[in-house]
């Protein structure tokens, strides 16, 4: 029986895909292999790449003069690949409102003067600091930011208006909602989330920003080596591009990004109305700034979240357990959670607060 799966580092993925992927999975566009078995270099994969791609572009309305990237080593390494092809005079800011970007921010510091500019750290994350307020520095190379915050369940409702490029961490939430992709200089996302089982990352980058990685950056880091290979420099995670372009296509035949996000405010409304309604739920998060992708929670004590994620796994609502950083519980609710999923979990939490309040 599938379970309906909260997970915040994995998420479910739709069934049309997982069943098609299954149809496929012995005699792959009738090769007579696995997808994961024919070379990169044939025809029938690299139609693939490009189809992904087309489809990314066509989703996102990303322009002509930015790349699109599929590339290895999480989004993680995109924490490093960023100074690495960008910090040319060795200054950048970074806004901090979460784990992530905190991450980021350290990694940048091993390249360069990475600044933090603004933080929300002093109320452990529940907000997103006021983007117009935040003063920038002129000599900075990037200002990077994460857009939705994966463990502390936040989202920017607006992005800062900046001189240098602005480079966007949109692992959580990419393709959950429409953003204007000429807003940003560059927007990275590890797959997992919204788009494929992990191993691939995206990366869309301006044509004219990765020109000139520094001396140092490794090969596999530039993204202009990525650009001019088209994905294809070396091995690539192929199983992971290949159901990235599966998501994509289920995607655009749900309607695109519009359509999906009008599902993703409606799934969590349902959740946030239903939290702020009761006396024994609560989510801490400063309404304004509340994601729709990560919704944490907590009942009046840890006794009781415990006792929650137990009996909501033995409901066949699976990962709801929170973050060690935040504790209580923490619902996913991806591109791929349908509304029934949603509409089952504020079932059980009805049942278990009427149990246990
Ligand atoms: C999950 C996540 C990451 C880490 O991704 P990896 O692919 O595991 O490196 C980074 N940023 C955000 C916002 C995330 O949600």
């Amino acid at each position: 029986m599938r379970v309906y799966n909260f997970f915040s580092f994995f998420s479910m993925l739709p069934l049309e895909v997982l069943e098609e992927a299954q149809k496929e999975l012995l005699d792959f566009a009738g090769t007579g292999m696995s997808v994961t078995e024919i070379s990169h270099r044939d025809k029938a994969f690299s139609s693939i790449v490009e189809e992904a791609e087309a489809l990314l572009r066509e989703l996102m309305h990303i322009p002509d003069n930015y790349c699109v990237l599929f590339v290895q080593g999480g989004a993680s390494q995109q924490f490093a690949a960023v100074p690495l092809n960008l910090m040319h005079s060795g200054k950048a800011d970074y806004i901090v409102t979460g784990n992530f970007s905190k991450k980021a921010w350290q990694e940048g510091k091993i390249y360069g003067e990475a600044r933090c500019v603004a933080s929300s750290e002093d109320r452990t994350y529940t907000y997103i600091p006021d983007v117009d307020k935040i003063s920038f520095n002129d000599d900075a190379d990037y200002v990077h930011i994460c857009s939705n915050n994966t463990i502390f369940g936040t989202r920017y409702t607006r992005f800062p208006q900046t001189k240098a490029p602005l480079v966007c961490d949109m692992s959580s939430e990419i393709l959950s909602r429409e953003v204007d992709v000429t807003k940003f200089g560059v927007i990275y996302a590890g797959a997992q989330k919204n788009l494929a089982p992990a191993g691939v990352t995206i990366v869309i980058a301006r044509k004219d920003l990765i020109e000139n990685p520094l001396p140092i950056c490794p090969t596999m880091l530039r993204w202009k080596t990525q650009a001019e290979n088209g994905s294809l420099y070396n091995t690539p995670p192929c199983f992971s591009i290949y159901m990235a372009n599966l998501v994509l296509r289920h995607l655009k035949k749900l309607g695109g990004i519009r359509e999906i996000n009008q599902v993703n405010e409606y799934k969590a409304n349902l959740l946030y109305d239903f939290i702020d309604n009761s006396s024994f739920y609560t989510n801490r998060v400063e309404k304004e700034y509340r994601s729709i992708m990560n919704v944490p929670f907590v009942t009046p004590s840890k006794e009781t979240d415990e006792k929650f994620v137990k009996e909501a796994k033995a409901a066949g609502l699976v990962s709801l357990k929170g973050h060690r950083l935040v504790g209580g519980m923490r619902a996913s609710i991806y591109n791929a959670m349908p509304v029934e999923g949603v509409q089952n979990l504020i079932a059980f939490m009805k049942k278990f607060e009427q149990e246990n309040a």
